[in-house]
Parts: structure tokens; sequence; C-alpha cells
């Protein structure tokens, strides 16, 4: 959605509204998106300011990295953010303030959906884990160790932290 401040109304404004992930271009590696964003903004504008107050729900099917099954990701975030109209001469001024943009007067449309892209894609991990505690594949047999044990003897020690403390204390020089 974009706020132009040529036509958008001065004072308090409500408003709800949807973006597919089509128009937000949102896109994961280990995540899916398929549903709609649903979107509520409160705007409080002048002529050169909007403070934008609003809620977004979003839903992400991911991919748990260590059992690579898939589980649904529910996006519920608050944001508050102020643009302000600036000569283009000030643009890349940092405002000292991620929240607060300047936006060039000669082109005074403010689009939403880069920032509710940002925020979708901040909360959603990165490294999806369908629990704290998921105990995923077997490495010999590729079995879900979350749905049953499979009998196969694991491998002790093979966590990426043991591989390091070992690495640090010299173990495994002269391996290779
Ligand atoms: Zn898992
Ligand atoms: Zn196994």
């Amino acid at each position: 959605m974009k706020i132009d401040f040529a036509t958008w109304p001065d004072g308090t404004t409500v408003t709800d509204f949807v973006e597919t992930p089509e128009s937000l271009e949102l896109s994961s590696d280990m995540s899916r998106f398929d549903d709609e964003v649903k979107v509520t903004v409160t705007v409080h504008k002048t002529d050169d300011e909007a403070i934008v107050e609003g809620r977004l729900a979003a839903r992400a099917m991911s991919t748990c990295v260590r059992c690579l099954d898939e589980f649904e990701v529910v996006v519920e975030e608050e944001f508050r953010r102020i643009g302000k109209l600036v000569p283009t001469a000030q643009i890349s001024e940092d405002t000292g303030d991620p929240d607060y943009l300047f936006l060039p007067s000669n082109e005074p449309v403010w689009d939403l959906n880069g920032m509710i892209r940002e925020i979708i894609l901040l909360t959603v991990p990165e490294n999806p884990l369908c629990d704290e505690d998921c105990r995923g594949l077997c490495r010999k047999c590729g079995q879900n160790l979350n749905v049953k044990q499979c009998g196969c003897e694991q491998p002790k020690n093979d966590s990426p932290l043991v591989q390091l403390k070992d690495l640090l204390s010299g173990k495994h020089i002269g391996d290779v």
C-alpha cells in the first residue's frame, strides 16, 4: 500500500488492506508464503509528515532444518514508522533512527510494502526449527527421529559445537 501525500487526507485515518505475497516479493530459502498478508494501519498525517502505526498478520510454511518437516509460522507484528518529506538533496542523510524515514518531496509517495516485507522476513526464522527439541533425521537411514527411533547406532559427539571444541583443542590436526 502507498501513502500519496498529495491525495491522502490530513488528520487521522484508519484503514485495513491486504497484500499478496507476490506484491510484497516475499521469498525465503526455508519458508513458503501462500497466504495474503493482512495489515491495519492508523495514519496521522500533516502536510509533510505521516506517522504510521500498524499491525500485520502473515503466515508462512517453514521447513525445519533438522527434520525437514513443514510447519506453520504465524507472524503477528506491530510497527510504527514516521515518514517525513524533505528536499531531494537531503535524502541521503541518515535520520539516525531506523523508524524515521526521509521521503523526497518531489515524489511524495510512501510505499509501505518494503517495510512490511522487511518486518515479515525478519520475523520468520532463518533456520526454522519445528521444535527446540527436534531430534532431526537419522544420519544413517533418514528416519525422522521425532516419529520413531530407528535403532541405528548414532555417532557420538557429532554436534557442531563438539566438533568445534575438538578443532580448537587440536584433535583434528593431521586427520585430513
Ligand atoms: Zn524438526
Ligand atoms: Zn537410522
